[in-house]
């Protein structure tokens, strides 16, 4: 993909997990099995930057969550990404029939399947394509697979202290995933009790940054925070059946950034800003958005980009899902009306 940056647009998030939230620490599991299995109380707790000694004198000393709620706790990006990946794949693929793949998305990790085989391994398998971002299916064109790039990035979230939380611990009765009935425990003790450190009521903040951006990948990220916003989206541990990690996003704020001098009414993106000879090589649809109102932030004289607020980020998404659909609708064999015919479908 590009290696210059031609736009960029970071959404500012907030998530509050109302709920219990348990994002576990995988260090804390790992020295269970060091130390032969002897089973810990609590089973498992959430994770934090704290080095892994300090979580365990703790978790010694203090039986209670309370006593572990001073520890450094955050939500870690790749988990909130992979959140944002499943579902912006179930929308595509609830909405593109799986007979124009590789045009819904595929499934990461599958291998076989001939449909939904992964980008990664499809491009391995078949005739390799000068541009892998213009082979990969929609998710992959936006969450990267071998060949080409995530266009976007999740960082990890610190805990927000300043909007309460409580960490507690949460006994459960632990249901056997093979027999149906209550799970009796591994090493020594066993019992059917499973005890969790979660955390309720915790607050996060971050960053969502996308470069390189399509209008459409914003149209379809319009529907995954509309989700989130919701509260439709589960994160973490049990968040299917547990009734765990239920989160309300929101998208308090969106600043998108172009090369100074761009012009910005239509807004541009990466295919219209690009070359025609990238445009084709990438097979950028290549749209300009109307009708998103920009506030322009104090230019820096010295650089090379100029910033801008949306005035109203309800404005860009509902455009830049009008383009979502569009770019749907051409994957579809919908039939479409006399006056679309603009994607530049190869
Ligand atoms: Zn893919």
């Amino acid at each position: 993909m590009l290696k210059r940056i031609l736009c960029e647009a970071t959404l500012d998030w907030s998530l509050h997990c109302p709920g219990p939230l348990l994002i576990k620490d995988g260090r804390y599991k790992k020295d269970e099995v060091k130390r032969g299995n002897r089973v810990k109380d609590p089973n498992d707790v959430f994770i934090s930057r704290a080095p892994i000694k300090e979580v365990l004198e703790k978790v010694q000393d203090h039986g209670d969550g309370q006593g572990l709620s001073d520890l450094p706790f955050y939500l870690p990006g790749t988990s909130l990404r992979g959140a944002v990946r499943t579902r912006a794949e179930e929308i595509l693929r609830s909405v593109i029939p799986e007979e124009r793949s590789p045009e819904t998305a595929c499934i990461p990790f599958e291998e076989r399947d001939e449909k939904l085989k992964s980008c990664s391994r499809r491009m391995v398998d078949q005739e390799p394509d000068p541009s892998p971002y213009a082979a990969a299916c929609p998710a992959c064109k936006l969450f990267g697979c071998t060949g080409t790039a995530s266009r976007i990035e999740i960082p990890d979230a610190d805990l927000d202290r300043s909007k309460g939380f409580s960490s507690s611990i949460r006994d459960f009765v632990g249901i056997d995933r093979f027999t149906g009935g209550a799970f009796q425990g591994e090493g020594s003790g066993g019992g059917a009790k499973v005890r969790l450190h979660v955390l309720e009521g915790a607050a996060f903040s971050l960053k969502v940054r996308l470069r390189n951006f399509e209008h459409w990948q914003l149209g379809l990220l319009a529907f995954v925070f509309r989700d989130f916003a919701e509260g439709d989206v589960g994160l973490g541990f049990g968040s299917a059946a547990k009734g765990f990690g239920r989160v309300k996003g929101e998208v308090t704020r969106i600043t998108l950034k172009y090369r100074a001098g761009d012009g910005v009414d239509p807004l541009p993106d990466v295919g219209t800003l690009c070359g025609e000879a990238e445009r084709c090589h990438y097979r950028f649809p290549g749209k300009a958005l109307s009708g998103v109102r920009l506030v322009a932030a104090k230019a820096d004289p010295l650089g090379f980009y100029q910033e801008y607020r949306v005035k109203n980020p309800g404005e860009l998404w509902a455009r830049s899902a009008e383009l979502f659909h569009e770019f749907v609708e051409a994957r579809s064999r919908v039939p479409r009306s006399p006056s679309g015919g603009e994607e530049t479908e190869s």
